[in-house]
């Protein structure tokens, strides 16, 4: 549930709005601008003013991978915190979640208005001194633990690939999945979340031994830029070549 929501929103919300939502898809993946000035100049052409029209669109016509459910069930009932990390927006998230009855931590982005009345995106989870990602989940999957616990880590997309170098155990499908096998990170392949499930109940039910730690250790998160300085701008010279195929 990322910025495609946003392509979807747009292209039903605004007028002209699938060839201008087309326009900053192809402007992101050749690399002309960042996903958070993709999103900034998608959140402008949607109507705020017609929220309650935005929510019913969304809660009509987003659906959950098939097994969410059973997996939020699954780590409710053996006390494993979890959360969910998206590059969409909460309050696009939140309606779908009260309607599945699933009540998660979110970590996303958010919209705030400017005193003009105009939408602006904010990062409240981004990384300080990162201002490509939005949610920095590379941070989020690093959080401090108690000693030996395993962050576990389940994505899909091009966003995701710092928090995949940083996880314990990655569930990988679509680009994440090719991210995992060219930087030969160790994964489990998933599609519905079933599998998932049924797996880590086999852990959490001392069924199977759960994976080792990677060993990583405490580290800053991989992301090329946010390694960078801070206040150091523009992007160091091709350090954006690592976002290739967002
Ligand atoms: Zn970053």
């Amino acid at each position: 549930m990322g910025p495609n929501t946003a392509i979807e929103l747009v292209s039903h919300f605004c007028p002209d709005g699938e060839r201008l939502a087309h326009e900053i898809d192809l402007a992101l993946h050749a690399r002309q601008i960042t996903l958070r000035e993709a999103w900034q100049r998608q959140v402008a052409l949607l109507p705020f003013d017609r929220m309650d029209e935005m929510t019913a669109f969304l809660r009509e016509s987003i659906s959950l991978r098939p097994g969410a459910r059973e997996l939020v069930h699954l780590l409710s009932e053996h006390n494993v915190p979890a959360a969910i990390l998206s590059g969409g927006l909460d309050a696009f998230i939140r309606p779908i979640l009260a309607r599945e009855r699933l009540d998660l931590p979110v970590l996303s982005d958010s919209v705030t208005f400017a005193p003009d009345g105009s939408p602006l995106v904010v990062y409240p989870f981004g990384h300080p001194t990162c201002r490509l990602c939005g949610v920095c989940k590379a941070a989020a999957v690093q959080r401090p633990d108690p000693a030996g616990a395993r962050s576990i880590f389940v994505g899909d997309g091009s966003t995701d690939r710092f928090a995949a170098e940083m996880a314990d155990v990655v569930f990988a499908r679509r680009r994440l999945r090719d991210y995992c096998v060219e930087h030969q990170i160790r994964f489990f392949p998933f599609e519905d979340l079933q599998p998932v499930t049924e797996r880590l109940r086999t852990w959490l039910e001392g069924i199977e031994p759960m994976p080792a730690p990677r060993r990583l250790g405490r580290r800053e998160s991989p992301c090329p830029i946010s390694q960078a300085a801070a206040g150091q701008d523009p992007l160091p010279p091709g350090a954006d070549s690592a976002f290739r195929g967002l």
